[in-house]
């Protein structure tokens, strides 16, 4: 469907055209089939969101089985090292299974049972997300089938045997790129022909109305913890933040109750990859060489294509920022210059990796440490009373087969 067909559709009802729009962007661009499902989970949430009981139940997994609230760690070696702004890191990585997507699958799948929904659905890039999926199910004792690429399957084999451990079924898909844009393909076909009984946990901030708000709302918690921590740390916002940008739950979350305050900059970070041509990386925000508003997989927003609107191969050592599109929040909030996106190569990254493990013992995520790169990059530049908080979205125990080989940790004496 091109995207003025799209655009005509949404507009056949007055109510719709603006129902989960941020600016121009987001919307419900899906079959028909899928019309009434997403209806039902936007009065589903609405309740769930309006019963305190659901608050509660919520809170109280976030706290005693997630791990909440996570620390907000002053990373003084980091900081000293680079001789500039004091870096602060909120720890995600920390979280149960070892990123910040545990808080949108548990608010899901509390969501998916309060619906009376059995079976539960999910996609998944890095792992991360199915992982956490699985988890909940399992916790909840919902059945759980996780869709996968290949390429990924490979690339994250560690998060396969943990989601098959917790007793998902995990599903190949060898489609397209075989990664999370055919991933979430097959979902949204399986959820199609299985509507009535399931429940698609979506793990990122993507996706139809209501998703990209449900998302962002489970994931806020990060930045209404930092807003505290940082206030009681140093009695002072934070002079910027960064996070990586895949889908963008993680930044969106760590965004979000910064917001309505102007003097703190946004800093989103994407995938750089390994150059700047289409293809070779995943940074929809790119001036040159990157995307232009479109529609997939359901919302309108920037997404990587060619002139003939054909969605663009990507290319990211990290998994979960390897996706062609991007929440459409982070389109509004890129256009109207609240946030400004950057991108961060492969290299970089791995050397970031590298630079925080050995300065504080804490291994990032391959995906978080584009926004450590950043950090990196730029703290230096900045004066000794300015501070950067990084959302250190996830741990890097799932990287260590990408890691192992990009550094060369089997057996050189050396990787500096
Ligand atoms: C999935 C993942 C991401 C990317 O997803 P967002 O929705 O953009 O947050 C980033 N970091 C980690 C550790 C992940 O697992």
């Amino acid at each position: 469907m091109s995207v003025a067909a799209a655009i005509t559709e949404e507009k056949t009802s007055p109510a719709q055209a603006t129902a989960g729009r941020f600016g121009a962007y987001g919307g419900r661009y899906v079959p028909e089939t899928l019309m009434a499902a997403l209806e039902e989970l936007e009065v589903a949430y609405a309740a769930a969101q309006a019963d305190p009981a659901f608050h509660a139940e919520l809170n109280g997994l976030l706290h005693t089985y997630a791990g909440r609230p996570t620390a907000l760690y002053y990373a003084k070696r980091l900081s000293e090292t680079l001789g500039g702004a004091k870096i602060y890191l909120k720890r995600e990585d920390l979280l149960h299974t070892g990123a910040h997507k545990i808080n949108n699958a548990l608010g899901q799948g509390l969501l998916a049972k309060r619906m009376g929904k059995q079976r539960i659905i999910a996609e998944t890039g890095a792992g991360q997300h199915g992982v956490a999926t699985a988890t909940v199910c399992a916790l909840l004792g919902l059945d759980c089938v996780i869709y996968m690429g290949q390429e990924d399957m490979q690339r994250q084999e560690p998060n396969v045997y943990r989601m098959r451990l917790l007793g998902a079924e995990v599903r190949g898909v060898t489609g397209g790129s075989a990664t999370l844009k055919d991933a979430i393909n097959e979902a949204m076909r399986d959820w199609v022909t299985n509507v009535r009984s399931t429940y698609y946990v979506l793990g990122s901030a993507l996706g139809s109305h209501p998703y990209p708000t449900m998302v962002r709302n489970f994931h806020r918690v990060i930045s209404i913890e930092a807003r505290q921590q940082i206030l009681e740390a140093e009695g002072k916002l934070p002079d910027a933040i960064i996070a990586c940008v895949g889908g963008g739950s993680n930044a969106i979350g760590a965004f979000y109750e910064f917001l309505p305050d102007t003097s703190v900059e946004l800093i989103g970070v994407e995938a750089g990859g390994r150059g700047t041509g289409l293809g070779e990386h995943a940074a929809r925000f790119q001036k040159i060489g990157g995307g232009t508003p479109g529609v997939l997989q359901g919302t309108y927003s920037y997404v990587l294509q060619n002139d003939a609107g054909q969605i663009s191969s990507t290319h990211s050592v990290s998994a979960g920022l390897d996706y062609a599109s991007v929440g459409p929040e982070h389109a509004m909030l890129h256009d109207s210059g609240r946030a400004s996106y950057v991108s961060c190569s492969d290299d970089a990254a791995l050397k970031a990796v590298v630079t925080l493990s050995r300065t504080e013992g804490i291994i990032p995520a391959l995906e978080s440490a584009h926004a450590v790169a950043e950090a990196i990059r730029i703290a230096p530049t900045r004066s000794q009373t300015d501070i950067i908080m990084v959302n250190l979205s996830g741990r890097g125990d799932k990287d260590m087969g990408i890691l192992a080989r990009e550094l060369d940790l089997k057996g050189a004496s050396d990787v500096s």
